[in-house]
């Protein structure tokens, strides 16, 4: 029942695979004799969310039992013993994307915390746009932080709230908060899970015999053979005891903002999110990509895994074949702590190598997802290249990253941003490709959706691409500018 002693893990930026990176995932399973193995079993199907650090609570009727490290799933929950020692019937965990720099194992999550009425551990997905604003108002009236978790935001809330039972002070402490979240919560009792007013993460319920799950995406059902029931809804809190499952919707509803990145990138192309195959999706907006913009060429490539889907949707449209002229290495890991300054720039070769007998003389389209720095792009423009290929046409299944997320995604600061910076030529000579397009918004929306953007009240949440952010932004209210507030966010994050 003792947390795991803190341990500092270096994170390795020269691996960064120049993308946003998702922030969490989270899975809750109540009503079931292995509930931490199943948690720990999901958690691993939640691992493309968050690779630096992972936990589970679990309750036995009598105690909670926490388990929380850094590293990944398998890692952290691979020894029989550690599972072991995770008693219960019921259980939520976490996986979690740290920043550079955030070593700090107090902010692994889910984050358990004794109230008055009794235990409860937290985990959540997204970030708070106010959780700075509250957390001043909650220091000035005297809380003690821990961490520098939105979550802990989250606990001291209900810790504060006025509200006489627990789910009257769990709402209570969600109409304060702006933002971002996907929640599952274990008290003694009960599971709670909560997603937000505007849905902008995923959240999924899901169904193994008579236990409930609530999960980040519904590839964690899949891992563990149980049956996706349907995403849950914004603004809906679920509660699940041994009575069943209820659900309450205490909260303003409002039109849904789901994040349209997910599709484009976060998500696991095998996850149904809004009743839609993520891989579907991603396959229509490389055809819809293809039709914007397409240009004589003999093969279509994608920057593999992710760029993989958009790839084959862009070819079919085009009638070229799809080859694989870049491999990827799946076994990159933390196997290279401290890299010599001499081989540092390698970096992007040890994720990627070119396919030189597909590529030599060939006039190339390499579809990739995003573009954010861009210093990834130029690797690869040139690793393809070298490799003989005559031309090289970058195609991006995304709108050009103008925008910093604040709702959980780790993007850098705006003036990071390629396209923040230039325009589509001057981001097309910085990193040499010998054309450069992007889907455009209207093309995305129609992709996902079937519609065009509805420009006066948008379906998505598209922020990055639109700068139109969804709901207030409270904590930069005190005008500062938005290129420096993707500093304010992280330190939210932490
Ligand atoms: Fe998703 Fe972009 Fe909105 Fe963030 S700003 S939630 S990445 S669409």
């Amino acid at each position: 029942m003792i947390n795991s002693p803190p341990v500092d893990q270096p994170v390795i930026p020269w691996l960064d695979n120049g993308r946003p990176r998702e922030e969490c995932g989270v899975f809750a399973i109540h009503g079931n004799q292995d509930a931490a193995a199943l948690s720990a079993l999901g958690l691993h199907a939640l691992q493309h969310r968050g690779q630096e650090a992972a936990g589970i609570v679990s309750f036995d009727g009598h105690h909670f039992h926490p388990h929380r490290d850094l590293g990944q799933v398998g890692d952290i929950f691979g020894d029989p013993s550690v599972i072991e020692r995770l008693k219960g019937e019921a259980a939520i965990g976490h996986v979690r994307y740290s920043t550079s720099g955030d070593p700090a194992l107090r902010n692994v999550q889910p984050l358990y915390a004794d109230f008055h009425f009794g235990g409860l551990a937290l985990a959540h997905n997204g970030n708070l746009t106010n959780a700075r604003t509250l957390r001043q108002e909650l220091v000035s009236r005297g809380a003690l932080f821990q961490s520098t978790s939105d979550t802990e935001v989250f606990q001291h809330l209900i810790a504060t709230s006025a509200g006489g039972r627990l789910i009257d002070r769990f709402t209570d402490a969600l109409s304060q908060v702006e933002g971002a979240y996907s929640l599952v919560a274990l008290s003694r009792r009960k599971v709670i899970a909560a997603r937000d007013p505007l849905g902008v993460r995923p959240l999924s319920l899901g169904r193994l015999g008579s236990s409930w799950i609530v999960t980040s995406e519904s590839c964690a059902f899949d891992i563990i053979g149980a049956d996706f029931v349907r995403d849950v809804d914004p603004g809906e809190v679920i509660v699940i005891d041994d009575n069943g499952l209820e659900s309450i919707k205490p909260l303003p509803k409002m039109k849904q903002r789901f994040c349209i990145f997910e599709y484009v990138y976060f998500a696991r192309p095998d996850s149904l999110i809004e009743d839609r195959n993520v891989y579907e999706v991603r396959k229509r907006i490389g055809a819809e990509l293809a039709r914007e913009s397409h240009i004589a060429a003999d093969m279509v490539i994608p920057v593999p895994d992710s760029g993989v889907p958009a790839a084959i949707g862009y070819a079919g449209e085009v009638g070229l074949p799809f080859e694989l002229g870049l491999i990827r290495n799946h076994y990159v890991g933390r196997t290279f702590i401290e890299p010599r300054d001499e081989i540092r720039h390698l970096g992007v070769k040890l994720k990627h190598n070119a396919n030189r007998e597909q590529l030599m003389g060939k006039r190339v389209v390499m579809v990739d997802d995003s573009i954010v720095r861009g210093t990834t792009a130029k690797k690869i423009v040139e690793m393809v290249r070298q490799a003989g290929a005559k031309e090289v046409h970058l195609r991006i299944s995304s709108p050009p990253t103008t925008q910093s997320c604040f709702y959980g995604i780790d993007t850098p600061e705006r003036r990071e941003l390629l396209a923040a910076q230039h325009d589509v030529e001057g981001m097309r000579a910085l990193v040499g490709a010998d054309s450069l397009a992007f889907v455009s918004v209207d093309g995305l929306y129609k992709a996902v959706c079937g519609a065009a953007r509805d420009k006066a009240s948008p379906q998505f949440c598209d922020a990055c691409f639109t700068d139109e952010y969804p709901t207030s932004l409270t904590d930069l209210a005190d005008g500062t500018e938005k290129s420096q507030l993707s500093l304010l966010a992280e330190i939210g994050r932490r």
